[in-house]
């Protein structure tokens, strides 16, 4: 079997620096720059320990616009950090990595969804566009809601119900969607290329193993997946239901790897164990449950941003657009 390819460029332009000094080098810049650093759930450990907040894109956004600080640095891929951008004009904001982007995010380009929404308006459909948060802000322009993994249902509800709904990118989020609201759509075909490895096999072989364990799923997640899932739910959602329970449980963890830090600092009664990705030619299973985007955010990048101030992300014309449909959708 061929695997995908994660087509992220890599790190290897770093040498090494001491974690602790990497650290303590950060803590003073965030001081002296008046910034906060934010981290998604799904960059490293020891990222996530010296960010202000952590969380899920929805929780991020909304954290982005309550910070008063003048310098945001968003350790995330790039369609984060342009929201944060989007929402809040006046701050600087900062990305450690400009190439970190998103492979779901690169399925819907700007060109093909405005032709495609033409192609639907040419047959007389009336519909409104609902998209995923990873998007980019020119396609989030031509959209009319967004929504994150945690905020999705609630959104879809209030989509005017004698419409159609076209939802892009994530085919997976959106049948999960169709699903668990009984609204037809219009799905895009894309897909996290990191949700859609998991191995069903190994999921089915990591659950007799763990006898009494309990599966946990990013709605990313194809429903071959989900089906074998006791919970389905974004990543803050996923983090709340393990802290529910007092006594020990096991969870098997269908979601990107890194996402198993958080779980550890919020819930360290319990064992979490990553679901495999698929298994290469060779037998081994690959290690491709950790986004390769994700993985360009590093220590020494989060420093290096507070340093020069750069790579910051520039307002662009077509923000204004994507703003309005931002702030009705993630923070009323
Ligand atoms: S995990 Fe998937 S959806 Fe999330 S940033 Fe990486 S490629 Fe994009």
């Amino acid at each position: 079997m061929n695997l995908p390819i994660l087509d992220a460029p890599d790190n290897a332009e770093e040498s090494y620096e001491d974690p602790l000094d990497l650290m303590d080098e950060i803590d003073r810049l965030k001081k002296e720059r008046n910034a906060v650093v934010l981290a998604h759930f799904y960059v490293d450990g020891e990222i996530q320990d010296v960010a202000d907040y952590t969380g899920d894109s929805l929780k991020l956004a909304r954290d982005a616009v309550a910070v008063e600080n003048d310098v945001i640095v968003f350790s995330g891929v790039h369609f984060m950090a342009e929201s944060a951008k989007i929402l809040n004009r006046e701050k600087t904001v900062l990305i450690p990595d400009l190439r970190a982007g998103c492979s779901l995010a690169e399925s819907c380009t700007f060109e093909q969804l405005r032709d495609f929404q033409a192609k639907l308006r040419g047959e007389g459909r009336e519909f409104e566009t609902v998209a995923y948060i990873n998007t980019t802000a020119k396609v989030k322009s031509l959209c009319d809601w967004i929504v994150t993994s945690g905020n999705a249902a609630e959104i879809i509800e209030r989509v005017d119900p004698d419409k159609e709904i076209l939802f892009v990118p994530d085919k997976h989020l959106g049948s999960y969607l169709q699903e668990v609201s009984g609204r037809e759509m219009i799905l895009w075909p894309g897909a996290c290329m990191v949700h859609e490895i998991f191995s069903v096999q190994d999921l089915l072989r990591a659950k007799r193993n763990n006898p009494g364990s309990e599966v946990i799923a990013h709605p990313e997640c194809p429903a071959t997946v989900l089906e074998h899932a006791e919970f389905i739910g974004g990543t803050e959602k996923l983090r709340q239901y393990v802290m529910s329970f007092e006594e020990r449980k096991t969870f098997l963890v269908a979601t990107d790897a890194n996402m198993i830090h958080a779980f550890e600092k919020s819930a360290p009664q319990h064992e979490f164990v990553p679901v495999p990705g698929i298994m290469t030619d060779t037998g081994e299973t690959c290690a491709c449950n950790r986004c390769p985007h994700m993985a360009l955010n590093t220590l020494q990048k989060v420093r290096n941003c507070l340093r020069d101030l750069s790579p910051a992300i520039e307002w662009q014309p077509y923000f204004e657009d994507a703003h309005a449909v931002l702030e009705r959708s993630l923070l009323r």
